[in-house]
């Protein structure tokens, strides 16, 4: 079946045809490691996992590769402002290689928290300072960069084109003027490649240009190359990188390579708490932990942020996470009902139902319209184990564990499905007196029997 992506190289939904049918090659840019990761670096994060799931669907091979941003990420996009490692080494006390590895692991925890996969392929900056300092080298080489008293510059006006992936209107953002801009610059676009060090400067290199830096863009481009070859399939971030951080390293790889590292950009939309912006100041900074402190399992945000197609906002509630924690429970229960079901079910509603799943998660990974039929299949009367393992292939792309019983689950016996079976039999014959009194043995025993919208309900009394 075909694959769509929305390609932000083209502005089109564009059919994937991947470099090397045997192996897809991604590159994803992942967190900087001076903070917890918000559950809106989780939600780009889970978007990620869906397409790396959706290819592996789709047949493919993977070769994922995810950086760790432990150094040169300033505070300002723009090149000015403190190390972003640096500051919070400074305002906690420790040394940037200590808040690195301790941001690090909490960021992989919240990924197994989440249930996604972690890439194969994941690398450090500091790891990489040589392959880094060698690609500014080249830049310089051939012409692309150039020095002054605080940096080696990455100098725009010598690409045939700029910006390539965004609407900057250079022109106006030159009349709007940035204060602050370095007067040594050639043209106010662009950007540090390698940044001089101050004398008392934690993180530093030796270099053709003394004890230096990386600038941030550059690590992506070097490791990119490094791991997956001057040209790949796909790379991923977060909407807020088009502008800045993926335009520089198109930039860097034109210079360096003379080609687009990636055929497919796809960026995902941002997360909103109540309507705005997630702010230390506004107090609504959530972290995955802060779901677990609550009693909720993580996974009931992984599908609270099916609701939504990933390149639209994404508004988070309180409200929204409870819903979703009920869907998953219902979504495993109905997962159950299938699996003790006894009632045939025909090869092409099967077939139906999976093709119009597959053609979900192919049109430019439409959850919510995957989802629709993940419900019609839990909510089916018929009930049926082929169903179940349906259910199963599709949580190979929700990775939403279905197959995992909750605690309640754990403690509904065999015996109770069976009544519960019958009784639903003696629903579907009309026989009321029997439901009920079937539906007594069930309460006898200890359980409550509920039938919903969803299908039906079984919790312990
Ligand atoms: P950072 O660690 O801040 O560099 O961000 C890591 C990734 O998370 C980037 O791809 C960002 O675009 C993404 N990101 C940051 N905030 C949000 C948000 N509120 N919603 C979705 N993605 C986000
Ligand atoms: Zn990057």
């Amino acid at each position: 079946m075909d694959l769509y992506f929305y390609n932000t190289l083209t502005k089109t939904k564009d059919k994937f045809k991947p470099i090397n049918d045997k192996e897809v090659r991604i590159y994803s840019c992942g967190p900087t490691v001076y903070k917890d990761a918000t559950i809106g670096n989780m939600r780009t994060n889970i978007f990620q996992d869906v397409l790396r799931r959706t290819l592996r669907y789709n047949g493919y091979k993977i070769k994922h590769a995810m950086n760790i941003t432990d150094v040169g990420h300033l505070v300002s996009d723009g090149d000015e402002g403190e190390d972003k490692m640096l500051k919070s080494a400074r305002e906690e006390n420790k040394t940037p290689y200590e808040i690195a590895k301790y941001y690090t692991e909490l960021f992989f925890n919240d990924l197994k928290a989440l249930n996604i996969e972690t890439p194969e392929i994941v690398c450090k900056a500091t790891d990489h300072i040589q392959d880094m300092l060698k690609y500014v080298e080249e830049l310089v080489e051939k012409g692309y960069a150039y020095e002054t008293s605080t940096a080696i510059y990455f100098d725009i006006s010598k690409l045939d084109k700029y910006p390539i992936l965004s609407n900057l209107n250079l022109e106006e953002q030159k009349a709007g003027a940035r204060v602050n801009v370095d007067p040594e610059k050639r043209n106010p676009y662009d950007f540090a490649l390698w940044i001089k060090a101050p004398e008392n400067h934690l993180m530093k290199w030796d270099s053709p240009w003394g004890k230096s830096y990386p600038g941030w863009h550059i690590e992506c481009s070097a490791m990119g190359r490094k791991y997956l070859g001057e040209q790949f399939d796909i790379h991923t971030g977060g909407i807020d990188l088009v502008p800045t951080h993926h335009e520089n390293e198109i930039a860097q790889s034109k210079g360096a390579c003379g080609k687009i590292p990636a055929n497919y950009w796809l960026h995902g939309e941002y997360l909103l708490i109540n309507g705005g912006k997630m702010s230390k100041s506004l107090g609504n900074v959530y972290l995955i932990k802060d779901f677990i402190e609550k009693g909720y399992d993580p996974l009931a945000y992984r599908l609270f942020s099916y609701s939504c197609h990933y390149r639209n906002k994404l508004n988070f509630t309180w409200d929204g996470l409870l819903a979703s924690a009920k869907s998953l429970e219902r979504l495993k229960n109905g997962y159950q009902m299938h699996l003790a079901g006894k009632e045939e079910i025909s090869e092409e509603i099967i077939v139906e139902y999976e093709e119009r799943f597959h053609k979900a998660i192919n049109d430019d990974l439409n959850m919510p319209l995957a989802m629709g039929v993940v419900w019609e299949v839990v909510r089916s009367e018929k009930k049926s184990p082929k169903l179940a393992k349906l259910l199963e292939k599709f949580d190979s792309v929700l990775g939403l564990k279905i197959t995992e019983k909750t605690e309640v689950q754990e403690e509904i016996p065999k015996e109770i499905l069976e009544l519960v079976e019958e009784r639903k039999e003696a629903r579907k014959n009309k026989d009321w007196a029997k439901s009920d009194e079937l539906r007594d043995i069930i309460n006898k025993k200890g359980y409550n029997v509920k039938d919903t919208k969803d299908g039906i309900e079984i919790t312990k009394k």
